[in-house]
């Protein structure tokens, strides 16, 4: 594999940190010219440190001194605000980790894309609201979309690129979550911390409470129909609560491939960033014998309506699936906050799901428009439920 220059944005969460960890095993294959974060200074800092960062980013200007404090004596560059963090993003570095959480994403995935290296795509938010541009963005700068999700890398894996036609369908494989057996009653009093708790993974907060919801499994959809050159009905969704497959693709034959590995992100961030080639990782290797079983459910859309939510908003396109993400991430901020209950969430993005406008956005500036009135609407709808 050549030495390969990488960005990371998003690079103090979850996703960033197990990136940097992958990064910080082979110094040999990999130069860091930039790393972003939001406001965690500390831990931008460190990171930049520990991976010889040519730069680092932070997007609140307001914490530019207290970073250039923090990276004093390292040689290391510290820049600040929303503009910088679009020059990360569009460095043309070989490869670009986008994994900024939510919609606050789209503006640097995009200058990625524009940029024309590999873009690891976990940002799923980007992609469900400005689907089709994006895709088209890679496709005008010849840039490498691979997704990091691990569905998707998965289905990525296993997908025939060269014959799309012999895949007769793909099942996105979905935890079912930490309440997954519990009743809607029960389920009303849960609170952030059980939420976020996640029984196989370890995420940022947004993403474990959308994977309680099942609203990221819906976004997943959304996502894939983005990534795969299928109709939307040839993608469903099983139950898998081990989180061993991955996911599977359906051939014409009724061959079915799927990819299986231990729940653990490094996995799919590994083949992304030595793509087309393999790297080795730390990661659990697994034991079949000791699992001994693995389980397979269909969802139950009537405890978990986020499902069927986010499928209705793919079938009716236009703004449709821009207005459920950002209503969504209204909500689930409330619901963080200890504002509105966790059934809330969802019932906040139904009730503005239905003031979506039916014409496709036809850039990223309408995107943001769309985004920006469905924030309004659901921070209206969200009054209604305030505890
Ligand atoms: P985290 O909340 O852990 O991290 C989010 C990152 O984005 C942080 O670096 C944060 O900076 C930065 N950030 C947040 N808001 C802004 C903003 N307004 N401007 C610039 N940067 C910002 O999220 P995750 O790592 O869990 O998830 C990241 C993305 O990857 C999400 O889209 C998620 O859906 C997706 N994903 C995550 C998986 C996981 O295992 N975690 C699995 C698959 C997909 P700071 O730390 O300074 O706040």
């Amino acid at each position: 594999m050549t030495r390969r220059t990488i960005a990371i944005l998003g690079a103090t969460g979850s996703v960033g940190r197990s990136t940097l960890d992958l990064v910080a095993r082979a110094p040999d294959r990999f130069e860091v010219v930039a790393l972003t974060a939001h406001r965690d200074v500390a831990g931008l800092a460190e990171a930049a440190r520990r991976v010889g960062a040519r730069r680092a980013v932070i997007a609140d200007e307001t914490c530019l001194a207290a970073l250039q404090a923090a990276l004093a004596g390292s040689g290391i560059e510290a820049a600040a605000g929303g503009q910088a963090v679009l020059d990360a993003a569009g460095s043309g570095a070989d490869w670009t980790m986008a994994a900024i959480v939510g919609s606050a994403g789209l503006a640097p995935t995009m200058a990625a894309l524009a940029s024309g290296g590999t873009v690891a795509l976990a940002n799923k938010e980007a992609l469900v609201s400005a689907g089709a541009l994006m895709t088209g963005a890679a496709r005008r700068s010849g840039a490498t979309l691979l997704p990091v999700d691990s569905e998707h890398n998965a289905i990525f894996q296993c997908f025939d690129h060269a014959r799309p036609a012999a895949v007769s369908r793909v099942i996105l494989t979905a935890s079912g979550g930490p309440f997954r057996t519990r009743s809607i009653e029960e389920m009303r009093a849960v609170t952030p911390a059980e939420a976020v708790a996640h029984p196989n993974w370890s995420m940022g907060a947004k993403i474990s409470v959308d994977s309680a919801t099942l609203m990221n499994k819906g976004l997943e959809l959304i996502e894939a129909f983005h990534l795969f050159p299928l109709a939307a009905d040839r993608f469903e969704v099983v139950i898998h609560p081990e989180s061993v497959v991955h996911s599977l693709v359906e051939y014409i034959d009724g061959s079915v491939l799927a990819q299986l590995g231990a729940p653990d992100m490094r996995v799919p961030i590994a083949h992304t960033l030595a793509w087309p080639e393999r790297m080795a990782t730390p990661c659990e290797r697994l034991d079949l014998v000791r699992l001994g079983t693995l389980r397979f459910e269909a969802p139950d859309l009537a405890r978990f309506p986020a499902l069927g939510l986010a499928r209705r908003s793919l079938d009716a396109g236009g703004g449709a699936p821009a207005v459920l993400n950002a209503a969504n991430e209204v909500a689930v901020a409330a619901f963080l906050a200890g504002e509105i209950g966790f059934l809330d969430i969802v019932s906040i993005a139904a009730e503005t799901l239905q003031c979506y406008g039916p014409d496709a956005p036809g850039s990223i500036a309408d995107v943001l428009a769309v985004d920006a009135e469905a924030r309004r609407r659901a921070e209206a709808a969200k009054k209604r439920y305030l505890r």
